[in-house]
């Protein structure tokens, strides 16, 4: 397992009586902690069960997610259900998630001070849902999650590190990148998806 060389943790959360799903989901819906609240239609706090072995982690909702309050359910979150699919995965199985819960404008980039403002409530979920493994989606999820200096997804996709949230973490291609991709050629970026999905379900299945 490679480690970054600046690894990052960040610290426990004060503890929350009685906290849940459904608190931290309502608490995100009034939030206004970032400007990201002006913006947004709907909240996307993420979606599945009270526990698992495996959340997904992506950077952000998009304009579907943010029109309907459900991540991942744009053309990339279909392309992410097909994979899973395949590769043996039930969704209700599973967490999925982004770092930010509002949209950003137009799709930008979160910004650093958006991600950390919005991650404690990333971390109550992970506290509650207690995985195994999280599937960390994407460049910017990968670097926010895993550490600054991990070198870019393209280079350590199917590798698992130490997160700052403490927990085993896979980094895997973003399914927005994947469908810039036609191609499932040995090498392609959708042929080395589908090794690294594989990995990440050898893994799952050995828990
Ligand atoms: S992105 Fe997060 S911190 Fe910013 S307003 Fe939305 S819920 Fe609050």
């Amino acid at each position: 397992m490679r480690k970054p060389s600046r690894p990052q943790r960040l610290e426990p959360l004060p503890d929350i009586a009685d906290d849940s799903l459904e608190r931290i989901a309502t608490e995100i819906s009034q939030c206004q902690k970032c400007d990201l609240h002006k913006t947004r239609n709907q909240t996307v706090p993420g979606a599945g069960p009270h526990s698992v072995k495996l959340v997904f982690i992506g950077e952000a909702p998009g304009a579907d997610e943010d029109a309907s309050g459900i991540p991942f359910v744009g053309r990339a979150g279909q392309h992410l259900d097909k994979i899973l699919a395949a590769a043996g995965f039930k969704r209700e199985e599973l967490f999925i998630c982004n770092i930010l819960k509002c949209r950003p404008p137009e799709n930008r980039d979160p910004t650093l001070s958006e991600m950390f403002c919005c991650t404690p409530y990333l971390q109550r979920q992970l506290r509650l849902l207690k995985p195994s493994l999280i599937a960390c989606l994407g460049n910017i999820a990968v670097k926010f999650v895993i550490g600054p200096d991990t070198p870019g997804i393209t280079k350590i996709h199917g590798e698992w590190f130490n997160s700052i949230f403490g927990i085993q973490t896979i980094a895997l291609y973003h399914p927005s990148f994947l469908l810039r991709s036609a191609t499932r050629e040995k090498g392609s970026p959708n042929w080395q998806m589908w090794q690294d999905i594989q990995t990440l379900k050898k893994r799952y299945d050995s828990l």
